[in-house]
C-alpha cells in the first residue's frame, strides 16, 4: 500500500450531525500514524484499527477539537493488556501540559507510560516507519503546527488550523494532496483575523504552492460546503474535494 490518507474527523471547531472533529489516519505499507485527534475522530479510528496498532501520533496544536480524544485513547491502551510501551507524540508543549492537567494525581507519569512525548516546533523533523515528517509554524493563536508527510515519493502536507502565510506555502510546495482547513467562506474581512482560512484562501494557497489535489476539511457548520467547494475551485484552479469521514484517498 502507498501512502493512504482516511479522515476520520472533517469538522471544523465543532462536531457536526455525524461528523467528528479533526482526526486523520496516514498509512503506508502498514505503519499507521494519527494526526489529530479532536473529539469523536477516534471513535471513527476503531472502525479501522485498534489504537495499540498506532506507530505514532501528531498534533496540530492543543484546541480541543484536534487533542482532547488522546484521553480517551489512554484509558483504552492503558487497560489494553495486549498494549505493551509508549506510542511515541509529537505535538507542541503545550498540547502535553494541556492533557495532562485534564487528568487525576500523577497525571503526568500516567499519561507518559502510554505516549512519550516529543517536543516540536518549526523546522522539526521526525521519522515514523517509512515516511518523514516536517513540521513548519501555522498561524493561529496558539503554538500549531502543520506537518508534511513523505514517503515512496508521495507527499500528503496537513495545514492544521492556519490563518495561511508564507510557512504554509512552503511547507506545502509540490505536495500531491494538500489536506487544508477552510474554516469559512465569503470574505476574511467578514470573519476574524489570524485564526482560520476562507475557501478562496485555501485555494489560492493551494494554486501559490503548486500542489496536485486540494482537499478541504475544519469546514465549519455555519457554512454552505458546495460553496467552500467552488470558492476553493476558482481560485486553485486545479481539482478540489471535501473532506468526509471514513473517506479515504491514495495520496
Ligand atoms: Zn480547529
Ligand atoms: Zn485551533
Amino acid at each position: 500500500m502507498g501512502l493512504q490518507l482516511t479522515v476520520l474527523g472533517s469538522a471544523g471547531s465543532h462536531t457536526g450531525v455525524g461528523r467528528a472533529c479533526s482526526g486523520y489516519l496516514v498509512e503506508v505499507d502498514g505503519t499507521r500514524l494519527l494526526v489529530d485527534a479532536g473529539n469523536g475522530s477516534t471513535a471513527n479510528l476503531q472502525r479501522l484499527c485498534s489504537l495499540r496498532e498506532l506507530d505514532a501520533v501528531a498534533i496540530s496544536h492543543r484546541h480541543v477539537d484536534h487533542c482532547i480524544d488522546l484521553i480517551g485513547c489512554y484509558y483504552n491502551l492503558r487497560f489494553d493488556p495486549a498494549f505493551d510501551g509508549q506510542v511515541p507524540l509529537y505535538a507542541a508543549a503545550e498540547v502535553h501540559e494541556l492533557l495532562t492537567s485534564m487528568m487525576s494525581n500523577d497525571s503526568t507519569l500516567e499519561f507518559d507510560l502510554v505516549f512519550r512525548h516529543q517536543q516540536v516546533g518549526h523546522g522539526d523533523e521526525a521519522e515514523v516507519g517509512p515516511m518523514h515528517l516536517r513540521f513548519a509554524h501555522s498561524i493561529h493563536p496558539v503554538p500549531a503546527v502543520s506537518v508534511r508527510i513523505e514517503a515512496g515519493g508521495r507527499t500528503l502536507v496537513y495545514s492544521g488550523d492556519s490563518a495561511g502565510g508564507d510557512e504554509l506555502v512552503e511547507i506545502a510546495r509540490g505536495a500531491d494532496l494538500f489536506l487544508c482547513e477552510a474554516s469559512w467562506t465569503g470574505d476574511i474581512d467578514d470573519w476574524l483575523p489570524g485564526i482560520h482560512l476562507t475557501a478562496t484562501q485555501a485555494g489560492h494557497l493551494a494554486r501559490e504552492a503548486g500542489v496536485g489535489r486540494l482537499v478541504l476539511t475544519h469546514i465549519t457548520g455555519a457554512v454552505d460546503r458546495d460553496v467552500a467547494r467552488a470558492e476553493a475551485a476558482t481560485a486553485f484552479g486545479g481539482p478540489v474535494h471535501l473532506a468526509e469521514d471514513l473517506d479515504t484517498y491514495a495520496v
